[in-house]
């Protein structure tokens, strides 16, 4: 099938489907710039993450924990969302797409005007001050100085989003689980799906009869087991041509 004839058929998938939810990962905000996470010489590989966001670091030694956090929230602060995301937002409102479950930290699907995002792994756009719980946008608090303090009560602020050692939120999993298995299909977008139990989603969409489409420039362990099929290409490069497709075949 050439690659034309690829989106042809996801954009019919897309059309004949009752319930649509989207896995999103890293891959999607790679063209918002935000490749460095774990790309190569990326912030992950000179802070791993599983010793410098280990939730007992942050409580233990919270100034080494936030020399990584400090430097993805400054990343995070000017990445603007993509095409891709923007393709998303615009599937929303044509009524096609349902649900986002997303494991990314970086708010851009909200900013690019999805409204149902399901935050897996929390957001790093707000903090909480571990002792008093005193709450407020990342943009309030100076990064000049790490830890930064709570105004409060000179507390340890922690960003929103979830910790290595920490469990999934109930409501975040619960609602996954539940979009997940009542959906006809889910795309799959940059997202190598090893992190569980996020990457447990396509199996269990799969498992209830959906669909599994996957976009991402390389296979990954699900392309030959769980999905029915995969586009070879960039999000950002991909869905905005399906929500292009998507409108000629409604006019036809
Ligand atoms: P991952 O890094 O394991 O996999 C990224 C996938 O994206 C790969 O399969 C890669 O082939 C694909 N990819 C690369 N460029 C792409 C593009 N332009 N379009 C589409 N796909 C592309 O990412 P993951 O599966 O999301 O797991 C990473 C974990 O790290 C998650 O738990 C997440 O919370 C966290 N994380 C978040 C961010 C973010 O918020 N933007 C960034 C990095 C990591
Ligand atoms: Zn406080």
């Amino acid at each position: 099938m050439s690659f034309d004839e690829e989106i042809t058929t996801l954009a019919q998938d897309i059309m004949r489907s009752r319930k649509i939810v989207a896995l999103s990962g890293a891959g999607m905000s790679v063209e918002s710039d935000i490749a460095s996470f774990r790309g190569k010489g990326g912030l992950w590989e000179k802070y791993d993450p599983e010793e410098y966001a280990h939730i007992s670091t942050l409580r233990h030694h919270p100034e080494k924990a936030w020399i990584l956090l400090g430097a993805m929230q400054k990343e995070i602060a000017k990445a603007k969302p993509n095409r891709g995301h923007y393709a998303l937002a615009e599937l929303e409102q044509l009524g096609f797409l349902k649900t986002i479950i997303t494991q990314n930290v970086d708010g851009l699907h909200h900013l690019a005007g999805n409204r149902d995002v399901i935050e897996f792994h929390g957001n790093l756009q707000t903090v909480t001050c571990m002792d008093c719980g005193h709450h407020l946008s990342s943009s309030e608090i100076s990064l000049d100085d790490i830890p930064p303090r709570c105004s409060k009560c000179k507390g340890v602020y922690k960003p929103d989003c979830i910790f290595f050692g920490e469990a999934i939120p109930v409501e975040a999993l619960t609602r996954a689980h539940q979009e997940s298995r009542t959906c006809d299909l889910m795309l799959v977008l940059g997202t190598s799906a090893v992190v569980y139990p996020a990457a447990s989603m396509p199996e269990i969409a799969k498992s209830a009869g959906a669909r599994v489409v996957e976009i991402n420039p390389s296979e990954t362990v699900l392309t030959r087991f769980v999905s029915d099929y995969i586009i070879l290409g960039k999000t950002g490069d991909v869905l905005p041509k399906v929500v292009d497709r998507i409108k000629t075949l409604k006019k036809d």
